[in-house]
């Protein structure tokens, strides 16, 4: 018998069973895949640490969770400083005076804002209420054209304008000239990859892998008094109100033994709406690796159906009023805590899903 079974070993799975633990608590931890670590998981491949499911850069602004991480490897001081290639053309990122310098020739910050506001003016914008709407507010036509447009429409399978606009916000538009992807205070890499970070997490707690919650529902829903939830929400309550939709990827990854650098970046964003995937990763860069070979995966974003891994849900207004839906269902549950990117269908960062389990367990163990 367990206090918690605990579904999904990913970032909050491990968090909340590592907290758990230390407050005395007994977990079983399952996950369906045949590995610890959800979409985080890095593994070693000839020497480079391979990031399986997608670039993770670990970024934050809060110090309690930066400190937190860091109990748990050693960061170096990787910067994500991505570089996107337009049909050839390159330009720096985030939007930023180098990107403008590219684009326009403009030097001083207040010729860029000026070509943007042109723009802007142009296009009729006053109160954006798509990701379209919304990016051509923040940087002009141009760079929607250019950088955003076939980026996002390829990501995400939808116009620009059904997508919502928090989506572009992610991204900080500057008007210096830093290539810094983030505005975070603390950003690295793991010296050795994120794997170990589980490894410490999980650390003397009982883990099942290759176990599917869902096949072994009955038996596992008894084995303990509550569950910690952090599979698909829609799944868990059989789809009553209807599948959430998601987006899912596909990841290609070649050796590539005769190149020891392939693309000079570990992030290279390909923008156009010809090229099928959006983004070509090329590992060793992240640590600042000086083999004589390198790895790179292109990253091809799929429709996801079941069966597929989803990857990122889609909050638009649609698919968040099913997800209210089920919501409703998941607060009155007295057994079952729902935690993460998909049993809260939130679009979250690593840095959020460690806050977020971390306020969970302390709600949990400590009134
Ligand atoms: P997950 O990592 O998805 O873990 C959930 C686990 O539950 C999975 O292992 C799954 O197999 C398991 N599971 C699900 N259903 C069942 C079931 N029925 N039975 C058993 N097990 C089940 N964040 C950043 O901060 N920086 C980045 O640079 C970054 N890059 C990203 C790039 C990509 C391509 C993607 C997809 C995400 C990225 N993220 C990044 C986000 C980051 O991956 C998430 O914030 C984090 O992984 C969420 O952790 P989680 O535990 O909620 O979910
Ligand atoms: N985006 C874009 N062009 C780029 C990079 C990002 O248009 O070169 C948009 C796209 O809509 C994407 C969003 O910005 O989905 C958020 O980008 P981010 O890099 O945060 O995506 P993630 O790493 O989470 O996939």
């Amino acid at each position: 018998m367990y206090d918690y079974l605990i579904v999904g070993a990913g970032l909050f799975g491990a968090t909340f069973a590592y907290e758990a633990k230390k407050r005395g608590k007994k977990c079983l931890v399952i996950d369906k895949r045949d590995h610890i670590g959800g979409n985080v998981f890095t593994e070693e491949v000839d020497g480079i640490q391979v990031h399986k499911y997608g670039a993770h850069i670990f970024h934050t602004n809060n110090k309690r969770i930066w400190d937190y991480i860091n109990q748990f490897a050693e960061f170096n001081r990787y910067t994500n400083s991505p570089i996107a290639n337009y049909q050839g053309e390159i330009y720096n990122l985030p939007f930023n005076m180098n990107t403008f310098n590219k684009l326009w020739g403009v030097t001083s910050p207040e010729e860029a804002k000026q070509k943007i506001r042109q723009q802007r003016e142009a296009a009729h914008i006053t109160k954006p209420s798509n990701l379209e709407e919304q990016a051509i507010s923040l940087v002009g036509t141009d760079i929607y054209q250019k950088l955003i447009k076939g980026y996002t429409e390829k990501q995400w399978g939808r116009s620009a304008r059904e997508l919502p606009a928090f989506i572009i916000k992610r991204l900080p538009v500057r008007f210096t000239y830093d290539n810094n992807y983030f505005n975070d205070r603390f950003q690295g890499i793991p010296i050795g990859g994120y794997t170990q970070i589980f490894e410490k997490l999980l650390d003397g707690i009982d883990v099942k892998l290759n176990t599917d919650f869902f096949k072994e529902r009955n038996q596992l829903e008894n084995c303990a008094d509550k569950i910690v939830f952090t599979g698909m929400i829609d799944q868990f309550y059989d789809y009553q109100f209807g599948v959430l939709n998601y987006r899912s990827l596909r990841f290609e990854t070649e050796i590539l033994n005769e190149i020891d650098n392939f693309q000079g970046n570990a992030v290279v964003n390909y923008t156009d709406n010809k090229t099928a995937f959006t983004r070509i990763i090329e590992h060793k860069h992240f640590e600042f690796g000086k083999q004589r070979h390198t790895i790179i995966t292109k990253e091809y974003p799929i429709e996801w159906r079941q069966g597929l891994e989803p990857y990122y849900p889609i909050n638009d207004d649609e698919n968040n009023e099913i997800y209210k839906l089920y919501q409703n269902l998941a607060d009155q549950e007295a057994n079952v805590i729902f935690g993460g990117r998909l049993a809260n269908y939130k679009y979250y960062d690593m840095h959020q899903v460690i806050g977020e389990a971390l306020a969970t367990v302390e709600r949990e163990l400590e009134n």
